[in-house]
């Protein structure tokens, strides 16, 4: 399963508005994806000005398009993304490879349609890449997304957060070596979420993908490094994080729609670009919705399961859109005994080390209506009793609220589920009793 193949079908489902004005990778792209950023559709830039490609955009944009991407209910997302952590599948790796159609010589990544999304950032980046690896040893490989910023015709300056592929670079650089690495852009939505899921070292985020794509991915060796890329990717960077050269990275906006600051981080040379023919750049606005649910939704699997470990059962997660789908969880249980609601806060933040506020309600209440949990914390909590503060916790590096250089945050945790002191009844929603007569009547008021 392709990211093609992946179109083909949100074509058929009426998903995908085709923009045929030209428009520009400088900032114009970025201004229309953001006017479509809630629940839009996806977005075929069919005519780039000053570039051949076409570009998309906002392709896991919805939940719903994400959910039929992998062929599963809304409801059971979280579980489908458990079992797959657990059974990782090795995947087919293929000699002649879509990818390969087109092998440029003279790498010029100028001739990529990069999109300049906000004022501020830097630079042109791209936002869309997983970036696969191999420990020098070669027993470790590792997939990841990270933000590139293009510095010229041959480098990029990579974002490396201190994890899986930092610490392979870090291992590579002590024995003075390069760290080859395959950038696959414009790949199938299951792949972007495997490499944005929490998984231990040492578990490689292809055969998670590969599960999840029933078996369906396949990877090819890069031609001029020891690393290897989505076999039907649209674009296929081969590269070295080099050893010895650091460069100023960013400012950056990131997923919280403020800036991040600028650091000293790796470049990488790149040493050679692959593509098919007639590629499509896929383009994903940083702090859009995409962003959001690529980096969500794992994690909501991830507090899903670690909360199901100590209260009886869990409904939904939802690491919230104005939490910036990474500082706000809201978690709906169904609470035994009391004390349940903390016990599910604690375990949330303890699983996702980002999360930085959360509220927990019962069953009834809808995760994602803001306003109905809005009115659990207004009717079922006591700031004295349900309120949970943790201080010096580690937090986010993206919060600028924090202290963003020990990374030091305070965590606030709302129990909002019902007190058992009082009777059930006084918590519930009152009802009018369902008048099927009247159904014709409000259908007709209504369109008035
Ligand atoms: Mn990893």
């Amino acid at each position: 399963m392709s990211l093609r193949e992946f179109l083909g079908q949100a074509e058929k489902e009426k998903e995908v508005l085709h923009v045929k004005d030209s428009v520009s990778t400088r900032f114009q792209i970025a201004y229309v994806m953001k006017q479509f950023d809630c629940e839009g559709p996806i977005l075929y830039f069919d005519d780039v000005k000053d570039f051949e490609t076409s570009v998309i955009a906002n392709v896991s944009g919805t939940r719903k398009r994400v959910c039929s991407a992998l062929g599963v209910s809304q409801e059971l997302l979280c579980r489908r993304m458990i079992e797959v952590w657990r059974c990782p599948i090795r995947p087919k790796i293929v000699k002649s490879a879509t990818v390969k159609e087109c092998v440029q010589r003279d790498v010029d990544l100028s001739k990529i349609p990069v999109l300049r999304h906000f004022e501020s950032d830097a630079g042109p980046y791209i936002t869309s890449a997983v970036v696969h690896a191999r420990s020098i040893d070669g027993n470790i490989e590792n997939v990841s997304v990270h933000r590139l910023e293009v510095l010229d015709k041959k480098h990029l300056a990579i974002r490396l957060v201190p994890r899986h592929l930092a610490s392979l670079f870090q291992a590579a650089r002590k024995a003075g070596k390069d760290l080859d690495v395959a950038i696959s852009v414009g790949v199938h939505p299951a792949v972007l979420l495997a490499a944005s899921s929490p998984l231990p070292f040492g578990v490689c985020e292809y055969d998670v993908a590969n599960a999840m794509l029933n078996g369906g991915l396949k990877l090819t060796e890069c031609e001029r490094v020891n690393a290897s890329a989505v076999a039907d990717a649209e674009l296929v960077l081969e590269g070295r994080i080099l050893a010895s050269k650091e460069v100023a990275e960013g400012p950056f906006v990131d997923i919280t729609g403020t800036c991040d600051v600028q650091r000293k981080q790796p470049v990488v040379d790149v040493v050679g670009v692959m593509h098919r023919e007639n590629y499509i750049y896929h383009a994903l606005l940083s702090s859009g919705m995409e962003h959001l649910i690529l980096m969500g939704l794992p994690h909501e699997a991830l507090i899903w399961d670690a909360v199901s470990k100590v209260v009886p059962k869990v409904c939904a997660v939802n690491l919230s859109k104005g939490g910036s789908g990474w500082l706000h969880a809201v978690i709906s249980i169904e609470k035994q005994v009391e004390g349940d609601g903390k016990n599910a806060l604690l375990a949330a933040f303890a699983a996702h080390p980002s999360l930085k506020h959360a509220v927990v309600v019962d069953s009834d209440i809808d995760v994602f209506d803001v306003s109905d949990v809005e009115w659990a914390v207004a009717t079922r909590f006591q700031g004295s009793e349900d309120l949970v503060v943790i201080e010096n916790v580690r937090g986010s590096t993206l919060d600028p609220s924090a202290d963003q250089e020990k990374v030091l945050t305070s965590k606030v945790g709302f129990d909002a589920t019902r007190p058992f002191s009082k009777p059930k009844e006084r918590f519930e929603r009152a009802r009018i009793p369902i008048d099927r007569s009247l159904e014709k009547l409000v259908r007709r008021l209504k369109k008035l």
